[in-house]
């Protein structure tokens, strides 16, 4: 008995030491937090066209200390801010995840839809319509949706951005918040879809009143204005948007003069970027991300830059100006997570939803081709042109529903109660707009397969089609020129499949993470896969990227 009863004793102590051990050893190695930025409207080609005035803390540190992927495309069009924000923390397209658009046509009833909008809920923090936003017209889970559902919910999930559609989008539909800017009170805000009530810490940190703060101050260059070598002059009226009560489009940018009675105007100001920063350091600090051995992940979407490139145009000092703040606020966010998370403790990459081209009349009067397509014969963007030429010949007004995110949408419900032929339809549609300058394509989308079409173009715009969400007649239109009329001559915009819309910045660096850069050909739906993989936790359930093996250390500790 005695024997027995050591033998006993000695075999729970084993296994109880065997346990321990077991747990020491096994613990799987992963970053403490994920931190996805996403700058809006950054092209590929700023890391290079300001490189010399950049400190080696910011930018230049992810490229130094990181891995840069130096040719990552967006595999779709229309490239837009929801579609590329979705398509980074999906690793999927708009036919498989939904988005299609910041806003699309419901394809069965016509009704205009906004990529976030949701009527079932209502705002935390405000009584704004801003807040009556949720993911769920995202079809697909996001890489933060299955590290929750990999860590049976434990990780922390949080998107912030002052574009609510950049603030929702990345942290899927699992996420704890996303908080998004409110211009009615100037405060971050969020919806019933995710808490009743603002956290404790958001309204202290509303209560600040930061935003206050930077709308009293003049934006004026960081450095002397000489030295800005990359930009047109300061005052370029041709293709520069001035601010309301400005004279011109020149510096110092009187923020408070040109106010309206809201607190809408931050969005136009390099100063956005910097409280953003602010509440991103916030919500570290008092959610403890990146504190314990569960993975958090932290999306942090910068939305100024698209404001001001849209306003400015890519070759201003404005945009220079940004960029170079930018820079800054980056250095100080990095020297954030150093000191809170730790070195090397977290894994942060940067990317952007889509790029910008040159203003058309900036390139016009440097001899470079270019244009501004009003999708009518004359200058104004209507359709009442081509609706007219449809009502001689089908005898039936408004066949045509719109034309948007360069896709004719027609209205099915009349063509069926009217007995139209739609193929026929299509062939004067594509016959109409062919016809006018600047477009190269005019593609009917349920056809594809048989037009001669380049494979880029085609698998792009394949990609791009959402059949419940898309017009079906898309519009292709030649290099360097964009959708607009007179009146948006200045600054420009984004869209088309082109490399100034569709080559981005993608820069990993910290936790797993080799040093160096590549020039392989990789595409926006690469980036979840690699978080995946790095985490090794199941990619989303619509990812159609593959993990960019190169970027990943090959040994992630003891396993
Ligand atoms: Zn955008
Ligand atoms: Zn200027
Ligand atoms: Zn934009």
């Amino acid at each position: 008995m005695k024997l027995r009863k050591l033998l006993l004793f000695s075999f729970i102590c084993f296994s109880g030491i065997a346990y321990s051990q077991n747990k020491k050893t096994s613990a799987l190695p992963r970053p403490k937090l994920v931190v996805g930025l996403v700058v809006d409207q950054m092209r590929w080609d700023y890391l290079y066209r300001y490189y010399e005035r950049y400190s080696n803390k910011g930018f230049k540190r992810l490229l130094n200390e990181g891995f840069s992927c130096e040719n990552t495309y967006i595999p779709y069009i229309p490239t837009y801010t929801a579609i590329g924000h979705s398509t980074i923390y999906t690793g999927s397209i708009p036919a498989i995840h939904g988005i299609a658009g910041n806003d699309w046509l419901e394809q069965n009833n016509g009704r205009m839809e906004y990529c976030t909008e949701d009527t079932t809920v209502k705002a935390v923090g405000s009584t704004s319509k801003a807040g009556r936003m949720s993911p769920r017209n995202l079809w697909a889970t996001t890489i933060t949706d299955e590290l929750k559902l990999a860590t049976n919910f434990r990780s922390k999930v949080i998107g912030i951005a002052l574009k609510d559609r950049g603030g929702i989008l990345p942290v899927g539909h699992s996420a704890n918040a996303a908080y998004w800017y409110d211009d009615l009170t100037g405060n971050w805000i969020t919806s019933t879809y995710y808490m009743s009530d603002l956290p404790q810490w958001v309204k202290a940190f509303n209560e600040q009143r930061l935003v206050d703060k930077y709308l009293t101050q003049k934006w004026n260059t960081q450095y002397p204005i000489e030295s800005y070598k990359q930009s047109s002059e300061d005052n370029s009226p041709r293709y520069e948007g001035k601010f309301k009560n400005e004279k011109g489009p020149i510096f110092p940018h009187d923020i408070a003069v040109n106010r309206t009675s809201d607190w809408s105007i931050i969005r136009n100001t390099p100063f956005a970027n910097t409280l953003t920063f602010d509440f991103a350091k916030a919500s570290i600090e008092n959610e403890a991300l990146g504190q314990d051995e569960v993975t958090d992940f932290l999306a942090v979407s910068l939305s100024s830059t698209d404001y001001l490139g849209h306003q400015f145009g890519p070759n201003s000092i404005e945009i220079e100006d940004t960029y170079l703040r930018l820079d800054n606020d980056l250095a100080a966010f990095l020297e954030h997570l150093d000191k809170t998370v730790g070195k090397g403790q977290y894994t942060i990459f940067l990317s952007a939803d889509h790029g910008a081209a040159h203003n058309p009349i900036f390139l016009k009067d440097n001899k470079i081709p270019a244009g501004l397509w009003s999708g009518a014969s004359g200058l104004k963007a209507d359709i009442s042109e081509i609706n007219n030429i449809l009502a001689k010949k089908y005898n039936t007004d408004k066949i045509v529903r719109r034309l948007f995110n360069y896709q004719v949408n027609f209205n099915y419900p009349l063509i069926e109660e009217k007995n139209l032929n739609l193929e026929e339809i299509k062939k004067d549609v594509i016959a109409y707009y062919k016809k006018q300058a600047g477009v190269s394509y005019v593609i009917d989308l349920k056809n594809i397969g048989i037009q001669p079409l380049p494979d880029a173009l085609k698998s792009r715009t394949i990609n791009g089609y959402n059949e419940k969400r898309s017009g079906e007649v898309q519009i292709i239109l030649n290099p360097g020129w964009y959708q607009g009329s007179g009146n948006q001559a200045t600054g420009t915009t984004h869209g088309t499949w082109n490399p100034y819309d569709t080559h981005i910045p993608l820069l990993f660096m910290g936790w797993g993470i080799k040093q160096g850069k590549s020039n392989q050909e990789y595409f926006m739906t690469d980036i979840a896969s690699t978080i995946a993989a790095l985490l090794r936790i199941q990619e989303p359930n619509g990812n159609v990227g593959k993990p960019i093996a190169e970027v990943i250390k090959l040994s992630l500790g003891s396993d």
